[in-house]
């Protein structure tokens, strides 16, 4: 390394091993947490100005926090996200299948339809997941999830049936929204390693008092036992063989230098697949395949907020009101602004329980429309404009929720705030890891990452690297941390292996 950079001698007189982990998000908290709990010395070295990473709240202009990132709870059984969400008394909501659906021309469809499609939807998502998970080995690489639905459709709405082929048009779009589950497009999903998007057992949890609470809590051992150095942005991590001195060197953008018996990096995959050139010696060639071969989506939100929830005033044409899931499948009614006819969806937080209800709608894109939204508002120059831009962007939707009034003040957008987790390169220009189709060899992808290059004292954590049931979560972040700290203290003759600690691997 550079010899006129200041070399941060760390504290000789100590005997403690010092592992130093680059990324204070949950990955990065819960291996700090577990280290510390086995006498390690731990400094997090973290490129932001605050903890969390991907964990991430702002606040609405009326009150509200929001999440950024993460805001559901996949799984509710042996989760100890879960347990957090308990002990800190986040409130959590729950949606059931009521969907307020508009087809491609803007109709609502009726309640006992969009049901129909709905539930057709889901268990054809049951069946995959089966199919993939009995026949993964055989299945052709370049299968697709789509591919599957185009076969199911046919079976499971007959030509005998009628307006068949409405029918299964309709299916197929609502399909599409599987995007919004790995944050790209249904085409692009691997039929093959379908299963490793399988979740921990139980439902699918809304945290409605948004993760603040349980990130506070993952996060105060650190914050108690571990050197925490802000604003500290890795740029080469030197392992054993090349630092000649039996430990880890890393060195940062503004050139300072640390030294650590280990190291554990636990930046999101998308900045591992920018920067394999920050590793010397480079990592192991397996490793680098596991990187560029796993997917990274693109999910992004946007919250629009009004003065009230106008949507659960029920609609004087039909008495419904628009609670849950709202969906609009393959607009053709805003030419303008989506051309392309990309599915929207939102989650009406209106209807939230135990005070955290909020007359917000949560949009959720992935792929190209994620893509055309955060490159328009990083094109515009003032907050007016881009307000201006997503409530005009939106507006066909929410224009068709019941007792929409264009004249009516209460119906006009007062804040609109969206991610661009795409334009960070703190979280790898996207937002978690995913399985396009083209792969073969995924799950030994994720066990070569989650691998890691002990001999080079070299370790990954994350979500990528997590147990198969969690993989792409904050739950799976959380175990993967935790699972690198076992390790790492096995190997130090500390502990490590008692069961202590709660995850599973898979
Ligand atoms: C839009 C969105 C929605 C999501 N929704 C859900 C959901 O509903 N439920 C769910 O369970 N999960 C969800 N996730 C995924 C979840 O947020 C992540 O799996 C989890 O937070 C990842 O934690 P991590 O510790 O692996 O990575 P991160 O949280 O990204 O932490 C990595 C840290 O490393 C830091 N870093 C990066 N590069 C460097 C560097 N060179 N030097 C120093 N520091 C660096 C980053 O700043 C960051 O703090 C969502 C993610 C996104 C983006």
């Amino acid at each position: 390394m550079d010899g006129v950079l200041k070399l941060e001698t760390l504290d000789q007189s100590s005997r403690r091993p010092h592992v130093g982990i680059v990324g204070a998000g949950f990955a990065g908290l819960r291996c700090a947490d577990v280290l510390l709990r086995h006498g390690f010395r731990v400094t997090i070295l973290e490129a932001r100005n605050r903890l969390g990473g991907r964990i991430y709240q702002e606040r609405l202009p009326n009150g509200h926090l929001i999440d950024m990132g993460a805001n559901w709870i996949h799984g509710t059984t042996d989760n100890p996200i879960m347990d957090l969400v308990r002990e800190t008394k986040t409130p959590v909501g729950e949606f059931d299948s009521l969907m307020y659906a508009f087809d491609e021309d803007g109709q609502l469809l009726p309640l006992e339809e969009a049901e129909k499609y709905s539930t057709l939807m889901w268990n054809i998502i049951e069946d995959a997941f089966e199919y993939s998970n009995k026949h993964g080995a055989e299945i052709d690489a370049d299968r697709s999830l789509l591919d599957f639905f185009q076969e199911q459709v046919v079976t499971r709405i007959p030509d005998t049936e009628a307006g068949y082929e409405r029918q299964r048009r309709i299916l197929l779009q609502m399909a599409e929204l599987w995007g919004t589950f790995v944050g790209s497009p249904l085409s692009r999903q691997s039929l093959k390693f379908f299963w490793l998007e399988e979740c921990i057992e139980g439902g699918n949890l809304f945290c409605a008092g948004t993760y603040n609470k349980v990130l506070e809590k993952v996060a105060q051992p650190a914050v108690d036992g571990a050197d925490i150095r802000y604003q500290t942005q890795v740029s080469e991590i030197r392992g054993k063989s090349v630092s000649q001195s039996d430990t880890v060197m890393v060195k940062t953008t503004d050139g300072q230098i640390f030294e650590f018996d280990e190291v554990v990096v636990t930046c999101p995959l998308g900045w591992l697949k920018q920067n394999l050139q920050a590793f010397f010696p480079p990592l192991p060639d397996r490793l680098c395949k596991a990187i560029q071969n796993v997917g990274y989506g693109n999910l992004e939100k946007v919250y629009i907020s009004f003065p009230t929830a106008f949507w659960l005033t029920p609609s004087p044409d039909n008495g419904r009101v628009g609670q849950g899931f709202c969906q609009w499948l393959a607009p053709k009614y805003a030419p303008e602004h989506n051309p392309h006819r990309w599915l929207n969806e939102a989650v009406e937080l209106g209807s939230l329980s135990d005070g955290a209800a909020h007359p917000t709608l949560l949009f959720y894109t992935y792929g190209a429309q994620s893509q055309h939204l955060t490159s328009t508002l990083r094109s515009l120059a003032t907050p007016k404009e881009r307000h201006d831009f997503l409530a005009a962007y939106f507006r066909p939707y929410y224009a068709r929720l019941p007792s929409y009034d264009p004249a009516d003040p209460a119906c006009r957008p007062t804040a609109c705030v969206a991610t661009d987790w795409s334009g960070d390169a703190l979280a790898g220009h996207g937002s978690y890891c995913n399985f396009p189709a083209g792969l073969r060899d995924a799950d030994r992808d994720v066990v070569a990452m989650r691998q890691g290059v002990p001999a080079e004292g070299v370790w990954l954590a994350g979500e990528h690297t997590a147990p198969f049931v969690a993989l792409g979560t904050a739950t799976g972040a959380y175990w993967s941390g935790e699972h690198v700290a076992r390790r790492i203290a096995l190997g130090a003759g500390r502990g490590g292996g008692e069961g202590a600690e709660t995850g599973v691997d898979g």
